[in-house]
């Protein structure tokens, strides 16, 4: 049998397996997973009595916010509120994760339940879905991401210190060891995410040496969000069994090498149906009314665009962050109309701006703000 390392140390994972295969006695590992200050993942488990029917069967739960950048230590706790469950693919069935959003308390409202800390973006953004719920909005997020060694600088499958020899052509979409490298974390996150209950469409390799691709989706609103972040987090735990790092910078390396973004699909019910096109077109035009696009590139990254800055340069298959374009099967523009959508007259776009590090919960929500909630409100 393989001996398998955790953070390339000397824990065993076999035997780590031997414990996790005892009998759990009827309790259920409830993984609490929010996110942090920085909007890093953060996790802990509760052990529960009984597997819940629904959130509403799970207790609220708290943390030490002063650990994680979210509350002074003098009134350090923040709550957790159970919004969404999957299946725990790390520990199986029946144990699960708990997508949590993060609150202050509040002895006088219903659970305690105060109002939303600021990185709880979550709130504002089911607001939101929930006015425009009538429209039906999908979204479908294609989330690249590069692998690093456990260094944090080696993209994986480069020479430390250095670079691979042939320049990008190869990698994208291929096999071979030579081109692809990292897919064992590919194929497990792909399943776990499958198993987990997470709505993952596909995986693909991309165009520079270890960076990847999956795709969640489509989602309909909120669900949006909680896929794609639970998605994240599944990849950071797969990572971390493997000793490798996972990075969610747009412009991980400098130079003549493609970043990573997170293109967000997007279509609504009217949109989907015949003579959606101009439905399309409609919202496409409103992305590029006056002041839009600087609007939107604040939000389509943690540091108000600057991040994203580095990668939209209009070189790697990406569009300038000067101005708002759009076009049929071009990958130049700033949202991309698939050639089908324009042949059946209906469908969806492709809004190519956001970035791999970008907070679906705002992203979504900024499309929608845009393209749907005028007709709304
Ligand atoms: P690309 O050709 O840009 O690489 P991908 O195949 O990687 O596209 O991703 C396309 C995404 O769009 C998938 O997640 C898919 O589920 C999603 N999608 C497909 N149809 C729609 C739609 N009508 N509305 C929103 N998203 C959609
Ligand atoms: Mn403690
Ligand atoms: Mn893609
Ligand atoms: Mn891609
Ligand atoms: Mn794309």
């Amino acid at each position: 049998m393989n001996t398998q390392f955790s953070n390339g140390t000397k824990l065993d994972l076999a035997i780590q397996e031997r414990f996790c295969n005892l009998p759990n006695m009827g309790k259920v590992q409830a993984e609490y997973v929010w996110l942090g200050g920085g909007f890093e993942a953060r996790c802990k488990t509760k052990t529960l009595d009984k597997a819940p029917e629904s959130v509403a069967d799970l207790p609220v739960w708290n943390y030490d916010g002063s650990s994680t950048g979210q509350a002074p230590g003098s009134d350090s706790e923040v709550l957790l509120k159970p919004c969404a469950i999957f299946n725990d693919p790390f520990r199986g069935a029946p144990h699960i994760l708990v997508l949590c959003s993060t609150h202050l308390p509040d002895v006088d409202a219903p659970l305690g339940l105060g109002k939303g800390i600021p990185t709880n973006t979550r709130d504002a953004c089911n607001e939101i879905m929930e006015k425009v719920k009538a429209s039906e909005p999908w979204f479908g997020i294609e989330q690249e991401y590069t692998l690093f060694e456990a260094d944090g600088i080696t993209p994986f499958g480069w020479p430390k210190g250095g670079m691979p020899i042939r320049p990008q052509g190869p990698y994208y979409c291929s096999v071979g060891a030579e081109n692809a490298f990292g897919r064992p974390i590919v194929e497990s996150h792909y399943r776990a995410c499958m198993y987990a209950g997470v709505n993952i469409s596909g995986i693909n390799g991309e165009v520079m040496p270890g960076q990847w691709e999956y795709q969640v989706g489509p989602c309909t609103g909120i669900d949006s969000g909680d896929h794609l972040t639970m998605s994240r987090y599944i990849l950071n735990r797969v990572c971390e069994q493997f000793g490798i790092v996972v990075s969610y910078d747009p412009k991980p390396i400098e130079g003549d090498w493609n970043g990573a973004g997170c293109h967000t699909n997007f279509s609504t019910k009217e949109m989907r149906e015949e003579g959606g096109y101009d439905k399309i077109i409609e919202a496409l035009e409103r992305l590029g009314a006056p002041g839009k696009q600087e609007e939107h590139l604040a939000a389509y990254d943690p540091n108000g665009g600057k991040d994203n800055a580095r990668r939209l340069t209009g070189a790697h298959e990406t569009a300038s962050a000067e101005k708002f374009t759009y076009g049929v099967a071009n990958r130049g523009c700033s949202a991309r109309i698939p050639r089908m959508t324009e042949k059946e007259k209906k469908g969806y776009f492709e809004d190519r701006r956001p970035s791999s590090n970008m907070d679906p919960y705002i992203v979504t929500a900024k499309i929608i703000e845009t393209c749907v909630l005028p007709d709304f409100s």
